[in-house]
């Protein structure tokens, strides 16, 4: 049986001499699926399968337990700019690895659907800087772990001024509940965190965010370090396109 669907390439390998192995990020989940010859006869899928195009995959089922047979690809959506930017390419490169890494369990429609309009607002916008924090924060988000930038997360109260940040705690904490673990954070850093996590892809919100922050040179390096700090305290894998990704 033949079935179709939208799917993001991640990654490929070679499987023995003549196959690839292609990894696929779809609305049903990821999907390892095999094209078979494709490494021998590159005709059947052209440049198809290039890491990062959004193709239309027709996948065979097999039996149980082995991957589906990549039978055909259309393609629907081929990152030009990205690929010829160095800057857009490691930003992407960190967000495949991330895509990678993960695993999603349910919402996979929305989850596709976040990263189709993602890329293609990448692939027509100039790089802003502020979307490593913003895919970090959605991807906690999406996984379960989303920081807590609004109440207090042990007593829930509201501060209006004075905030204290706790990465192990998963949020803020009030004057109150402070801990050793915890430090101060201003309304302005907060109001930013807060933002990127509640906005959708929208990259005018975006730009205008960036461009507010080029005035306070010091938030925007917080808001880094506390996104970083947050992705890898609760997802800690070890992200290897972080190495390149020093765009500030
Ligand atoms: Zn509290």
């Amino acid at each position: 049986m033949i079935f179709s669907l939208e799917a993001l390439v991640l990654s490929k390998e070679k499987l023995g001499e003549i196959d690839l192995l292609v990894e696929l990020f779809t609305p049903k989940g990821k999907i390892w699926s095999i094209a078979k010859g494709a490494q021998k006869s590159r005709k059947r899928f052209v440049n198809l399968l290039e890491e990062f195009n959004f193709i239309k995959a027709h996948l065979r089922k097999t039996s149980k337990g082995k991957f589906p047979i990549l039978e055909k690809a259309d393609l629907l959506f081929l990152p030009e700019s990205i690929r010829n930017d160095y800057r857009k390419y490691i930003m992407i490169s960190y967000m495949g690895e991330i895509l990678s890494k993960i695993n999603f369990y349910g919402l996979f429609v929305e989850y596709f659907s976040f990263i189709k309009i993602l890329f293609k607002e990448i692939e027509k916008n100039e790089l802003i800087l502020l979307l490593k924090p913003f895919f970090e924060l959605k991807i906690l988000k999406f996984s379960g772990w989303s920081p807590e930038f609004f109440q207090c997360v042990k007593c829930g109260y509201k501060p209006k001024k004075v905030f204290y940040l706790s990465i192990p705690e998963g949020g803020i904490l009030c004057f109150k509940c402070k801990d050793e673990n915890s430090e101060s954070i201003n309304l302005e850093t907060i109001e930013v965190l807060r933002n990127l996590i509640e906005i959708p892809v929208h990259f005018e919100k975006l730009k205008k965010l960036e461009k507010d922050l080029e005035k306070s040179i010091e938030v925007k390096e917080k808001i880094f370090k506390i996104s970083e700090k947050f992705f890898k305290y609760f997802l800690p894998f070890e992200w290897n396109s972080l190495k390149f990704l020093n765009l500030r």
